[in-house]
């Protein structure tokens, strides 16, 4: 399967290597860094680690190899622990149903979607319809708004329709928008990895309607940094002292550093090699897969 590990020619079976985007700077290609001084020099003060799920944990029903066993790790460690996703083609509860499906115990306070962050900003800004652009089953994270179907809606929130995405379901919120509702997107993703390859996310459908109302949207999963700044608030930690895992360099990696947070970037899942050199975001540190991360924490001293 692309992007699981094994692809990347530079990997070493059985070495550990770390690798540093900002050797690439200045077009000459990226080196390997012996030395990982640097990368453990950011990661000593980690007390609790955000993980992705998608291309993280797994791709689709395909558990990533060694990680169960480093979720375990890492819980044992006493490390405080978030799971954190863009994804939302399925609904808070239906995600811990996979989680614990798939053989990750994870409790649901433990579990942050942007569904949460979607319904606290129309809190915030007073909205009380809104017109749900997403799968029948994860409307039911948002029962505190009343839904609206016509041109009456206070916000259009836009989640993951997959195959469903299409004329008339972007045209009604088009609609919507011009007639003066907030455009919220749950989250902007270019692609994710399918178990058939890379597919469309949301975030190509957001840019349809910006394109076409004038209008930014709101974006409150991950990149946003109150995304970030609630799972902290969570764990009760600063964001020196947390780490996101991830496979996305843009959302996970880039949204974590610009927090504040480590980011670590993992080759499995979505993972493209030229889309991370070509980013402008350097990982705190990029390991082969989830498997990596209880070593690369010991050594930095984050972990015993
Ligand atoms: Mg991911």
């Amino acid at each position: 399967m692309g992007g699981l590990p094994g692809t990347d020619p530079f990997r070493r079976a059985g070495a550990y290597t770390v690798w540093l985007s900002r050797t690439r700077v200045g077009g000459i290609g990226r080196q390997r860094v012996c030395d990982a001084g640097p990368v453990t020099a950011a990661l000593d003060a980690v007390r609790a680690v955000l993980i992705d799920l998608d291309g993280v944990l797994y791709v689709e029903d395909q558990v990533i190899d060694g990680a169960r066993e480093t979720v375990s790790a890492l819980r044992e460690s006493g490390l405080g622990l978030r799971f954190v996703t863009n994804t939302t083609a399925r609904s808070h509860a239906q995600t811990v149903a996979k989680l614990d499906r798939l053989g990750f115990a994870v409790a649901p306070d433990e579990l942050l979607t942007p569904a949460r962050l979607a319904v606290r900003y129309c809190e915030q800004r007073g909205h009380r319809s809104a017109l749900l652009v997403m799968n029948e089953e994860v409307k039911e994270d948002f029962a505190e708004l009343m839904e609206d179907e016509g041109g009456q809606a206070d916000a259009v929130i836009v989640g993951d329709l997959g195959d469903a995405f299409g004329y008339d379901v972007l045209n009604r919120a088009f609609r919507a928008v011009m007639a003066g509702a907030e455009l919220i997107a749950l989250q902007k993703n270019r692609y994710w990895m399918r178990a058939d390859g890379l597919s469309l996310d949301v975030g190509p459908f957001v840019a349809a309607l910006e394109f076409a109302t004038h209008r930014d949207a709101v974006v409150v999963g991950k990149p946003a940094r109150s995304f970030f700044e609630l799972a902290l608030a969570d764990l009760d930690v600063e964001a020196r002292a947390a780490a996101m895992l991830g496979d996305d360099i843009e959302t996970d990696i880039g949204g974590a550093i610009a927090a504040g947070l480590a980011g670590i970037l993992v080759r499995t899942g979505k993972y493209d090699r030229d889309d991370a050199a070509s980013s402008g975001v350097e990982p705190t540190a990029t390991i082969d897969s989830i498997a990596e991360v209880p070593a690369l924490l010991a050594r930095s001293g984050a972990l015993e």
